[in-house]
């Protein structure tokens, strides 16, 4: 067992558990540690790292610009990349979203998913990948089929950075790259806090993955104490909070974990947030069919967000198991008719894939009936 200080982080154990120590769970100032270590100039690491982020490689032996002897030391030394199989692949119809079933070392299922936009006359598409962070989610919503699995088990930061690479890796075969990220797939960022930074942390990296933090957007079922660790690290991520219900009762029949939060609470941690980061918070609110959708909701809500500045989401429903509805698009549209009238910023964002089973933890779902029947 490895313990690691870098950067005012401290992780115990880096090995993920399966007797591995991936590279992709480090920082680049614990690579150099290792690479120092072992006897190695600094400028190993920056192979190893070059490597890593832009050739994507399976194993370590496969690290063509590092030489041979040093791979092999890695890899006795149980250094490894512990890369995902793709066992299921589905992309919708317009060919924008792709989503896959990824198998992890230990053989459990993660979804990861592809949403492309291209806007006529744009050379790149911009291609958002939306990653998992946990296996199931332990926070139980409703009308969430990730919710409805239960939870299995958090995922380490390579498992995060590992499932953005699957689809850097196909986007490059297409000259195309990974512009966006949100996390926004299976589980609860938040209640995964550290290994979802350290993902974040590897991924902004400019040695490692590099993507611009002002790319990333984490979303929230709004754990508390998260938002607020959060709006004191050194990172400018966008933070999306699911709101989904103008007032406590409504809003702990979808969120049956939502706990003592009040609604209140929540959009006074979209002010602090907004006041630390100077980021605007979004809230997200999913749509149900007569649930939360009606003319009187969208007034409260209205009510509880004015001259607060956040933006509020809107996503008709993806139904899952069947028990919500998707509002029909004038339910839609009435809802956003008042926000607007209100002076509150709102857009409607339209899931797309729904014939892929695009909602989060949807296919899992499908291709095992949930968490117990496992692989
Ligand atoms: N746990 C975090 C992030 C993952 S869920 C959160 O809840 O915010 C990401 C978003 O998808 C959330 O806003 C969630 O409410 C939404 N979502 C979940 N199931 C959905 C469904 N069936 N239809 C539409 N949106 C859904
Ligand atoms: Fe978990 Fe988010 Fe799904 Fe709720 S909506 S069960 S918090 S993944």
């Amino acid at each position: 067992m490895t313990s690691t200080k870098t950067n005012g982080f401290h992780r115990e154990n880096v090995e993920c558990g399966y007797g591995l120590k991936s590279l992709y769970g480090m920082l680049p100032a614990e690579i150099d540690a290792v690479v120092g270590e072992m006897g190695q100039p600094r400028y190993r690491a920056d192979q190893i790292l070059h490597m890593l982020y832009s050739e994507f490689p399976r194993d370590v032996l496969s690290m063509r610009q590092v030489p041979l002897e040093f791979r092999e030391s890695l890899s006795a030394s149980g250094y490894g990349i512990g890369s995902a199989s793709e066992i299921h692949r589905l992309v919708s119809e317009d060919g924008y979203t792709t989503k896959l079933l990824l198998k992890l070392l230990d053989g459990t299922l993660v979804e990861t998913v592809l949403m492309q936009y291209k806007p006529k006359g744009v050379a790149h598409p911009r291609s958002t990948v939306c990653v998992s962070t946990q296996v199931g989610c332990p926070m139980g919503c409703t009308f969430c089929a990730t919710g409805q699995m239960g939870f299995q088990r958090n995922l380490m930061a390579e498992e995060i950075v590992g499932q953005v690479l699957h689809f850097a890796s196909l986007l490059q075969e297409r000259g195309e790259h990974v512009t966006n990220l949100v996390f926004m797939g299976m589980g609860e960022p938040l209640a995964n806090y550290a290994e979802t930074i350290r993902a974040v942390r590897i991924l902004t990296h400019p040695r490692a993955f590099g993507i611009g933090q002002r790319h990333i957007t984490i979303s929230t079922v709004g754990v508390m104490q998260g938002i607020e660790r959060l709006a004191d690290e050194d990172l400018q991520v966008g933070l999306a909070i699911s709101l989904h219900a103008p007032n406590d009762s409504l809003r702990r029949r979808l969120i049956p974990t939502a706990g003592v939060n009040s609604v209140g609470e929540i959009v006074a941690a979209t002010r602090r947030y907004f006041k630390k980061t100077g980021r605007r918070v979004t809230l997200e609110y999913a749509l149900l069919e007569e649930v939360n959708d009606s003319p009187a909701d969208a007034e409260e809500l209205a009510n509880l967000l004015k001259g607060n500045g956040a933006h509020v989401n809107l996503i008709p429903v993806n139904p899952t198991a069947g028990k919500f509805r998707r509002p029909s698009w004038k339910r839609v549209t009435a809802f956003e008719r008042i926000l607007k009238a209100a002076g509150i910023g709102c857009t409607v964002r339209v899931e797309k894939g729904i014939e892929i089973s695009a909602a989060c933890g949807q296919l899992r779902t499908d291709f095992t009936g949930g968490l117990k029947a496992k692989n």
